[in-house]
């Protein structure tokens, strides 16, 4: 089947960029079956590319190679044996039992999520083309990884811009449990497979979870969007003087209570508070409480750049009132997960709460996500995670 582009429009593939929206498409034959493969023909009907096909998705094509090469099975074991490769250059074996193998445009399988939580592996599949493959993908992490349990998460939203239902449950092998600890960096969490979030961690934030822990001695912390206490968890293994946990997720914050057990660590250090962080930084404000340490890692407010004006009032209102609350000599560790804000926005953002919160501060360090989430150089969307740590004059 062969899809013909408006002319101009191969300049993104030219960069090896792996989109096309549906407004550069010329002429697309009839009846391409959701997510199967194209060519992609430029205006004179040159071979640009082959890609999968969802008929109604803004995103019109995602590009799997830009050579003429057959995509079958054996090339996706190309593609799966590449993303283990870069995971075994990082090392991240050495770090965590849980990490991600393969981050979908980042690691050239548009649409293809695998976490390896120990040894089970979540797949989530958010694009037709991925669905399109996915017994072909779960076949070949099976062969490639050499583990038998893979764990199907395709429940995000974003599925359904593809015309795709939210799919949950076992692809392959059994599961005794669905909760089981992991390790990372020699502290252990408890994850839910079938109902945390994401694919059940957050596992963008291993190392900057272990910066908290370096950073944390004897301070008192206030971890918010604390979800299963990754951040927690690591404050206290650091020796914090104490750690207030804020999620609104009661689930959430009483998994983290069985980490601090799991860890052995003192829960009498700890404090959890379900509720809003809106809300409760207000609140705080108004009670004139005050932290050495202020870690601020909320759900992505702008997931695209439309949201982005909305999102930049959230940002500016929760940094804002962490500055506030911090004390002189204190550590704002703030956080954007948004697709919408890059990192230039996001610094500007936090910039302007420290001047509108009449507070002196600088940037020391700048955060990111983890190796294991790779940023494609044709996909500069990959850089999703943006981290400050500030520190208060
Ligand atoms: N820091 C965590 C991940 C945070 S994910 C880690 O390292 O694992 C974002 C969390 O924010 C989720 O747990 C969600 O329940 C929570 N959340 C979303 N909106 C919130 C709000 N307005 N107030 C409090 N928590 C919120």
């Amino acid at each position: 089947m062969n899809v013909i582009l408006n002319a101009g429009r191969e300049k993104s593939l030219q960069r090896r960029h792996p989109w096309i929206f549906s407004g550069g498409i010329k002429h697309a034959d009839a009846n391409i079956a959701s997510g199967s493969t194209v060519d992609l023909l430029s205006s004179d009907k040159q071979f640009l590319a082959r890609a999968s096909y969802p008929p109604n998705s803004q995103i019109r094509a995602r590009v799997w190679t830009f050579e003429d090469e057959v995509v079958d099975k054996e090339f996706f074991r190309r593609k799966i044996q590449s993303s283990l490769f870069t995971r075994q250059k990082l090392n991240v074996e050495s770090q965590s039992d849980s990490y991600r193998l393969i981050y979908a445009e980042s690691d050239n399988i548009p649409g293809l999520i695998v976490d390896r939580y120990n040894d089970v592996l979540v797949l989530q599949s958010l694009t037709a083309g991925s669905e399109y493959w996915k017994e072909t993908f779960a076949d070949l992490l099976i062969e490639e990884t050499g583990l038998s349990t893979i764990y199907e998460r395709s429940d995000a939203d974003v599925r359904e811009l593809e015309g795709l239902e939210p799919k949950v449950g076992l692809l392959r092998g059994d599961l005794s449990s669905f909760v089981f600890p992991i390790t990372e960096n020699n502290l252990q969490f408890q994850v839910n497979l079938a109902e945390g979030h994401k694919t059940g961690f957050y596992l963008d934030q291993r190392k900057n979870r272990l910066r908290v822990r370096e950073l944390a001695k004897d301070k008192d912390v206030l971890d918010c969007f604390s979800y299963t206490g990754g951040f927690t968890i690591n404050a206290l293994a650091g020796g914090a003087k104490s750690v207030l946990s804020v999620d609104s997720s009661g689930d959430a914050l009483e998994l983290c209570k069985e980490n601090i057990a799991l860890n052995n660590l003192p829960a009498d250090k700890h404090t959890s508070l379900e509720g809003d962080v809106f809300q409760l930084l207000r609140k705080f404000r108004d009670e004139a409480r005050s932290f050495d340490m202020i870690i601020l890692d909320p759900p992505k407010f702008a997931p695209t750049a439309a949201h982005a004006e909305k999102a930049t009032r959230a940002y500016k209102d929760i940094n804002l009132l962490a500055f506030k609350l911090l004390r002189p000599g204190g550590l704002l560790v703030t956080f954007s997960c948004s697709g919408g804000i890059d990192a230039g926005l996001f610094q500007k953002i936090v910039a302007g709460a420290a001047l509108d919160a009449g507070v002196d501060a600088q940037i020391v360090e700048h955060l990111s996500q983890g190796a294991d989430h790779p940023i494609a150089l044709n996909f500069p969307e990959g850089a999703y995670l943006k981290g400050l740590v500030c520190l208060k004059k």
